[in-house]
């Protein structure tokens, strides 16, 4: 048998499989989805292996075929779904092979490397070392450890922290012999469980023999006398349950009545949380309907794909739990992908709460063993539902019912770095293999989903009304242009001042919304609201300081920095970017004594920040939540009676074609933030464009309004659904060098692609650039020709192989999200 293997090495040159031998001893353990090491050129490393096969491949290079060196783990870690998936993913998205299929096992599984020194055995090379060390005294120390056994390289840097540069030359002059190792970071809990050794008669007979004074012993005889037939006891629990110590359960294993015995563990992320059981409610009418066709998808195990359409607190969590119910009894697996930001523990809790320790969660800030736990929990059939952000997708079920996708419209189930997949592709790829159903739920559905619905598709249900009829919070657009008319040049408008002072003095929260840092910048009008926009692409102009030029980064167009309004005549123009903290200085000029806690990068980017930030204004130890657009999605505070967006332009004009969807979208989700409890919410939001469809649909929560107007312009300008987009970045130190190898691809793309296909491009990025990188861009538009992907990928392969010594990154974005 041979076994094809991808090997660890994700460059264009090694992404194909390698021929490996089986040997006899790892014959029955390596099979398809299996991680093995394997030796490649003068090292070890890791692979997956994605294919058996009875004769190797004839190309000569191969004919000295080599062994499998090790398989880390009992059972493959991938099965043969995800592997065919991760073959699909590389073709789909244009990404290394290796790439795919390591991101579907946990972090704990990635490679790492090990460099073992040791001295030589030859003694000659022995004789020289020593002449050296004696005669400079350089690393004497470490001559003598590395005499007593190798060491590992890291461990001597530790130890000796000036011995690197010397040994590097001590590795060159063959005085000592390096040997690379390569493991992972798996680490195992051990519990310690206590056995009986006896049968019921003899352990009987052991009691009866105790002396009288021995009473602790005794007990803990009799708690395994009263539980006949118990495998064994954790000695944490034995201890706890009996009232006793250690000494005393081992002393009984020094008579050889009890063993200890170690054995593996899971660690539990939840483990000191306990969650109420709980019981469903009975559905309301809208609900019933719903869920009817999910459940008769789920019946007849063929795959459907929906669209849960509902406002928030419109009760589709709780139809996902009842659909998830019932796959369950059908003895079936389900995953639920949560945005990460709402993966709260009231969200845990309520799936906990329904279905106990059935549901496995994996988020990113649970420890690297706690997660691959987790997964191993799913992997072994001991989890059937996993609870998770984005990667939570590849859950290795192997019978998958259900898959849902909460809050469908997110960025953050597009992966922004390789493989670029989205969550939402491989939800649909995956129900489709495994005959399940999916539902896509959100108040907000991204455009793509919903026009896919229109078209059938995907079956649409509707959630119209909220649980308890509770009515949406009432929401004021404020026209910033009337204020600065009538003389307020603060940020802040009348009647947004006045609605903060009215909550200090009844003592509610409020929560105010600025749009994420401002990284690229836009010029608007502050007297008519007008920005400048591309006359070809019709997205807004980014403003680049160092040439004082406004710049369309799809096509390339720019113009000079206007000294007036093009379309009023007034000079008010200013950069928009404003951070939060200077919102923050306003305010609390504004307001002396106001409590703000701020949410943005700055303030978050510790482990833990965010929540604790959270739990603070929880606790009613701020007035004011200020942040960026982390804190429009999911939160739900009871005492938070006001929401204001203190610009909803910084959205609507980013440099995006979706620009007006996220403004939609994101209006519509803050204002779902106010009013959910008892206190009545109010929204203020201010913009210089009140006119603007996304903003007035947005107020009216006209969903359908704003999709019939935002197709016809998508429609009219040539963006997706009606064309994809391939997006390719650029970047090296060295601006001349890029603008090159820019221009060479562009060419390329245009010489080897048929003439359908739009190259829009090089343009420097909105972002130009990032770490003393300069990036640039190009863009790929294309019709509906699906073997596009594919020749562009194969483009991309020779252009790589050609190109080689430049030193070029290049990102390949197939879908893109983020167009910076
Ligand atoms: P969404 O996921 O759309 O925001 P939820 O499922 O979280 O909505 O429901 C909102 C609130 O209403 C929750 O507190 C939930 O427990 C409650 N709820 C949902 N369905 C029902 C029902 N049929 N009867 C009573 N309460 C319900
Ligand atoms: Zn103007
Ligand atoms: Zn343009």
């Amino acid at each position: 048998m041979i076994a094809k293997v991808v090997v660890d090495v994700p460059v264009m040159d090694t992404d194909r499989t390698y021929d490996y031998l089986i040997p006899p001893n790892l014959s029955g353990k390596v099979k398809v989805g299996s991680r093995v090491v394997v030796p490649f050129g003068p090292r070890s490393i890791q692979g997956f292996v994605v294919e058996l096969v009875q004769q190797p491949a004839p190309d000569a290079e191969q004919r000295n075929l080599k062994e499998i060196t090790s398989v880390p783990d009992e059972e493959p870690p991938l099965t043969g779904e995800l592997v065919e998936l991760a073959l699909w993913m590389s073709r789909r998205y244009i990404c290394y092979l290796f790439t795919a299929l390591q991101s579907m096992v946990p972090a704990a599984m990635r490679s790492t490397y090990k460099r073992w020194v040791s001295i030589p055995d030859d003694p000659s090379v022995g004789e020289q070392l020593k002449r050296h060390v004696l005669l400079t005294g350089e690393g004497e120390d470490l001559y003598y450890d590395l005499h007593r056994g190798r060491m590992e390289w890291e461990q001597i840097i530790r130890k000796y922290p000036d011995s690197e540069a010397f040994l590097q030359r001590w590795v060159k002059e063959g005085w000592v012999h390096l040997d690379r190792e390569v493991g992972d970071r798996i680490t195992r809990k051990k519990v310690t469980v206590v056995k009986l050794l006896t049968d019921e008669a003899e352990l009987k007979h052991v009691i009866e023999e105790l002396p009288a004074q021995a009473m602790k012993q005794r007990d803990v005889l009799n708690y395994f006398l009263h539980r006949p037939g118990m495998g064994g006891v954790a000695l944490k629990q034995l201890l706890q349950e009996t009232s006793t110590v250690r000494g005393t359960v081992q002393r009984l294993v020094e008579r050889g009545v009890l063993v200890f015995e170690e054995v593996d563990a899971y660690r539990d992320p939840y483990e000191h949380s306990q969650f109420q059981k709980e019981t469903p409610p009975v559905l309301t009418r809208q609900q019933q309907r719903a869920l009817a066709p999910i459940l008769s998808a789920i019946e007849n195990e063929t795959f459907e794909a929906f669209l849960l359409h509902g406002v928030t607190g419109s009760g589709k969590t709780e139809i996902y739990l009842q659909a998830i119910a019932e796959v369950l009894k059908k003895g079936k697996e389900a995953i639920v992908l949560v945005p990460e930001i709402s993966l709260t523990p009231q969200m845990v809790r309520r799936f906990k709460g329904r279905f106990g320790d059935r549901v496995a969660v994996l988020h990113s800030r649970l420890s690297t063993g706690e997660r691959y736990d987790e997964w191993r929990r799913i992997k072994d059939g001991r989890a059937k539902v996993a609870v998770g952000a984005r990667s939570a997708i590849f859950a290795p079920f192997r019978h998958l019912g259900l898959i849902i996708i909460d809050e469908e419209h997110e960025s953050s189930y597009k992966q922004e770095e390789n493989p670029r997949y989205h969550a939402r592709d491989i939800a649909w790829y995956r129900g489709r293999k495994n005959h399940a159903a999916v539902i896509y739920g959100s108040a907000t559905p991204s455009l793509e989903t919903y026009d896919t619905a229109k078209k059938g598709k995907i079956t649409y249900l509707s959630l119209q009304e909220r649980i308890g009829n509770r009515p949406l919070p009432q929401v004021e657009l404020i026209d910033m242009r009337e204020e600065l008319r009538n003389g307020n040049r603060s940020m802040f408008s009348n009647l947004l001042k006045d609605e903060i002072d009215q909550r200090l003095k009844r003592k509610e929260q409020m929560v105010l919304f600025l749009n994420r840092r401002g990284f690229s910048t836009f010029v608007m009008c502050r007297s008519c609201g007008a920005v400048s926009r591309c006359p070809h692409c019709d997205i807004s102009l980014t403003y680049h300081r160092y040439n004082k030029a406004l710049r369309c980064h799809y096509c390339g167009y720019a113009e000079r920095e206007p000294q007036s309004c093009s379309q009023c005549g007034s000079t008010h123009i200013r950069y928009f970017g404003t951070g939060t903290q200077r919102v923050e200085e306003e305010l609390s000029q504004l307001f002396p004594g106001i409590r703000i806690i701020r949410m943005d990068v700055d303030t978050t980017s510790r482990k833990g920040a965010h929540e604790q930030l959270l739990n603070r204004f929880q606790k009613g130890q701020g007035d004011v939540l200020l942040g960026t657009q982390m804190i429009a999605k999911g939160l739900d505070f009871e005492r938070v009676s006001l929401v204001g967006v203190i610009a909803a332009d910084t959205v609507l004009h980013l440099p995006d074609f979706r620009s007006a969807e996220k403004t939609f979208q994101l209006l519509t989700q803050v204002g779902g933030r106010a009013g959910r409890h008892q206190l009545e919410g109010k929204v203020v939001i201010q913009t210089y464009t009140p006119e603007h469809y996304s903003i007035q649909f947005a107020r009216n929560h006209d969903y359908r309004g704003f999709y019939e107007k935002e197709i016809l312009e998508r429609e009219k300008k040539g963006y997706p659904p009606f064309t994809r987009i391939i997006l390719f970045t650029l970047s090296h130190e060295e601006a001349t060098q890029v603008v090159k190898t820019a221009d060479q691809l562009c060419k390329i793309l245009k010489d080897r692609l048929p003439p359908t296909v739009t190259i829009l491009g090089p343009v420097p990025s909105p972002v130009a650039r990032i770490k003393n990188r300069y990036r640039f861009q190009c863009m790929l538009k294309y019709g509906t020709e699906r073997q596009i992907p594919q020749q562009v990928a194969e483009v991309i392969r020779q252009f790589e192989l050609e190109r080689k010594k430049d030193k070029v990154q290049i990102v390949v974005d197939v879908d893109p999200q983020v167009m910076m």
